[in-house]
C-alpha cells in the first residue's frame, strides 16, 4: 500500500463544519434529536453528497442510511463504515458524526486516488443511535441485526407520545429496502472516545477491544393524587418521593461498585401531575448500569432489584420494573482489529486499547459480521456536552487508519 495514503483532513472538516449548522444547540453544540426536521436536515445533506458523488443511497424501513461505492466484483458482500447523525439534547458535532463522514471521506479520498477496490464500500448512518428521544438507544441497528422487529421499533414512542413510525414517514426517510438480512463482509465504526484516556496521554489512535456490559431500566412508580395540604403525612402515596427513594438506591450501588469501574445513573424522571399543589400519582424513573464485567452488572442488578421494596414502603407506592434492556461487547473481532493495528503502524502511529464505556451501533452489527471500532481523542474526554471539541491534528490518523484498514478488507 502506498506510504502517502491520506484523505483530506481539510475537506473532512469542512463537512462536519457544515452537520454543525443543523440543529445548533444554545452553547455551540448539536441538538439534533432523532426524526426531528434537523434530522431530516443532516439526512438531506448527507443524501446530497452522496449524490453529487455518484454513490448510490438506499433507505431501508426503519430510515437506517446506506451511501454505497461500488466495488469491482459486485458478487462479494460490501464493506460497511458508519456511525450514526443524530445527537443528545444537549450533545456535540462529533459524536457519531465523524465516523459517518469519516465514512464518506474515505469513499472521497478513493474516487481522488483513483483506487479501485475488490469489495463495494458502504457508509452507513443509523436511526437514533442516541436513544434520547425514542429509547431504547441503538434500536435501529438492533433491529437490522434481527434483534428486534420493524413493527417494535416503529411503536416506540417519544415523551409526548408521538410514534417513532409516524415521525418516520413524516420526515421522508421511511424507506423502502429491507432491515438486514443481507451479506456484510466487515464493519468499521470510528468515534471519539468520548473519555479523558487518549486525549491525556496523547495518544491519537484508540484500538477499541470491547464494551462495557449495560443495562438499561425503565422503572414505573404508581401513587395517588391528593390535595398537599389537608392529606395526612400517613395517607400519602407520592410517587416522586418514592421515586426519589429509587434514584438514591441506584446511586448508592454505583458508589459500591465504583472501586471496580461499576457505574450507575438515574437518568431521567418523568411525573405526573408534576404540579406545586398535588401529590404525584405517577413517576417514570429512567436508570443505566454499566460494569466492566456481565457477572458484576449481574450483581448490581440484583441488588437494585433487592433495594425496590423498600423504596416502595417508604415512599407507599407500587414500585416495579416495567421494562429492561442491554447491550454488551466481549470483544471485536481479532481480524479487523488486527488491520487496525497493521494500519497504525503503517503510519507510524502509536496505539492504546481501550474498552469503551458507551454504547455503540457496532455492538449489534457485531452479531450479523465481523466489527472494530476505532477511537480517536476528544478534548478534555469531553462528550454529551456542547463542548465536546475535537482537533483536526488528533482526529486525521485515526481517518487514515480507517482508510487503511477499509482498504485491506475490500480488496480481501
Ligand atoms: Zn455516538
Amino acid at each position: 500500500m502506498r506510504t502517502n495514503l491520506s484523505v483530506d483532513g481539510d475537506r473532512l472538516w469542512r463537512t462536519i463544519a457544515a452537520s454543525a449548522e443543523i440543529g445548533k444547540g444554545p452553547k455551540g453544540g448539536l441538538r439534533r434529536l432523532a426524526l426531528g426536521d434537523d434530522d431530516k436536515a443532516v439526512r438531506d445533506l448527507f443524501g446530497n453528497w452522496a449524490r453529487e458523488s455518484g454513490y448510490g443511497l438506499k433507505v431501508d424501513r426503519l430510515g437506517n442510511m446506506f451511501v454505497r461505492r461500488e466495488g469491482t466484483d459486485p458478487a462479494l458482500p460490501p464493506v460497511l463504515i458508519g456511525s450514526h447523525l443524530d445527537t443528545q439534547a444537549a450533545g456535540g458535532r462529533f459524536d457519531g458524526i465523524l465516523g459517518v463522514l469519516s465514512g464518506l471521506e474515505v469513499l472521497r479520498t478513493l474516487d481522488d486516488l483513483g483506487i479501485k477496490t475488490k469489495r463495494a464500500i458502504e457508509v452507513v448512518n443509523w436511526t437514533n443511535e442516541e436513544g434520547a428521544r425514542f429509547y431504547p438507544p441503538m434500536m435501529s441497528s438492533l433491529a437490522f441485526s434481527g434483534q428486534a422487529t420493524v413493527e417494535w421499533a416503529n411503536e416506540r414512542t417519544d415523551r409526548a407520545g408521538v410514534r417513532f413510525g409516524d415521525e418516520l414517514k413524516r420526515i421522508g426517510y421511511a424507506g423502502p429496502e429491507p432491515v438486514g438480512g443481507r451479506a456484510l463482509d466487515a464493519y468499521f465504526e470510528l468515534h471519539i472516545e468520548q473519555g479523558p484516556r487518549l486525549d491525556a496521554a496523547g495518544i491519537r489512535v484508540g484500538v477499541v477491544t470491547g464494551g462495557f456490559p449495560t443495562r438499561g431500566m425503565r422503572i414505573e412508580i404508581t401513587g395517588e393524587t391528593a390535595h398537599v395540604g389537608p392529606t395526612a403525612m400517613a395517607r400519602r402515596q407520592n410517587a416522586l418521593v418514592a421515586a426519589a427513594h429509587v434514584a438514591v438506591a441506584i446511586d448508592e450501588i454505583g458508589w459500591r461498585y465504583a472501586h471496580a469501574e461499576g457505574k450507575t445513573t438515574a437518568a431521567r424522571l418523568d411525573l405526573w401531575p408534576n404540579l406545586p399543589g398535588i401529590i404525584s400519582e405517577r413517576a417514570t424513573l429512567f436508570c443505566d448500569l454499566r460494569h466492566p464485567e456481565a457477572a458484576g452488572l449481574a450483581q448490581m442488578e440484583a441488588e437494585i432489584e433487592t433495594a425496590l421494596p423498600d423504596c416502595a414502603r417508604r415512599g407507599r407506592c407500587k414500585v416495579e420494573i416495567a421494562e429492561r434492556w442491554g447491550f454488551s461487547m466481549m470483544g471485536f473481532d481479532p481480524d479487523l482489529i488486527g488491520l487496525i493495528r497493521q494500519a497504525a503502524a503503517d503510519v507510524g502511529e502509536p496505539t492504546m486499547d481501550l474498552c469503551s464505556e458507551a454504547g455503540h451501533d457496532s455492538y449489534n452489527v457485531a452479531t450479523v459480521c465481523p466489527a472494530a471500532m476505532i477511537f480517536t481523542p476528544c478534548t478534555g474526554g469531553i462528550s454529551h456536552n456542547e463542548a465536546e471539541d475535537a482537533t483536526l491534528e488528533a482526529t486525521l490518523p485515526g481517518v487514515n487508519v480507517l482508510l487503511r484498514a477499509v482498504i485491506a478488507r475490500a480488496n480481501r
